[in-house]
């Protein structure tokens, strides 16, 4: 079964239409980059998948349930994707110990002694054992995205979503938040990352979707639309970023 498929996908914000049908589908254990010009519905798209968008058309399936189904139990679906935003969303009155379990416990009503020890597991997966006990304000960005990841990993989804997840690093710290996702790409995660970072792009995913004006404009896999584009307008943003 697929991980995820979207069919005829369009969502409109007023007269705005910025998904203009989409079709994708993404198999388990698939790393796909989208990347796109800035405005183009990369994160619409990625917000359709959970349902924080609600799209104006189309279906949007995760692990076969269809989540566009108004009967859809659309909690339980979310609390199997997990999902990295730019902005890493921690609560900064809480250790990052108390950051990885308060979910755990309150959404799957995990005991503390095991909320604690997958709190801990999560943390090592991202490099951060000696950080259970700080505070957000005393981590650089990246050990906070890295945080912001293992939390999201604590919850056991079935996939992951990332939008930008090192846009909002200084340059220096973006290299050990993309080493963690190349890790989980190893492991075979699911994941549908939108992001700038092309060599990311290239070197990690199973295949490369170039998002233009709402439309899927061209994808493929890494070697082919880095190094053959089919596409011009695909040629053209690549000229421009690369
Ligand atoms: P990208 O992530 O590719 O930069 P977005 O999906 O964020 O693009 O946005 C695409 C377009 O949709 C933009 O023109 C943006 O202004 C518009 N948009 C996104 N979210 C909303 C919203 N909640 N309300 C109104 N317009 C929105
Ligand atoms: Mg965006």
């Amino acid at each position: 079964m697929s991980a995820i498929v979207l069919n005829g996908v369009r969502k409109s914000f007023g007269a705005n239409e910025v998904l203009r049908g989409i079709d994708l589908t993404i198999e388990p254990g698939e790393v796909v980059c989208v990347i796109g010009p800035s405005g183009s519905g990369k994160s619409t798209l990625l917000r359709c998948v959970n349902l924080l968008e609600t799209p104006t058309a189309g279906t949007v399936h995760v692990g076969g349930v269809d989540v566009t189904d108004p009967d859809c139990d659309i909690d339980a679906v979310r609390r199997r994707i997990g999902m990295v935003f730019q902005q890493f969303n921690l609560f900064g009155h809480l250790s990052v110990r108390d950051n990885l379990t308060i979910a755990q416990r309150r959404v799957l009503g995990r005991s503390k002694a095991s909320a604690v020890e997958v709190a801990r597991a999560n943390l090592a997966r991202v490099g951060l054992s000696e950080k259970a006990g700080a505070y957000p304000a005393q981590l650089s960005g990246g050990q906070q995205q890295r945080v912001a990841i293992a939390r999201a990993l604590s919850m056991d989804p079935e996939l992951m979503l990332f939008d930008e997840p090192t846009s909002a690093l200084d340059p220096e710290l973006v290299g050990e938040v993309l080493a963690v996702m190349r890790g989980l790409a190893d492991e075979g995660m699911t994941m549908l990352v939108v992001t700038h970072e092309m060599a990311f792009a290239r070197e990690v995913s199973s295949r490369v979707v170039f998002l233009d004006g709402g439309v899927v404009a061209e994808q493929g896999p890494p070697a082919q639309i880095f190094g053959a584009p089919k596409e011009a307008r695909t040629a053209a943003f690549l000229k421009r970023v690369l």
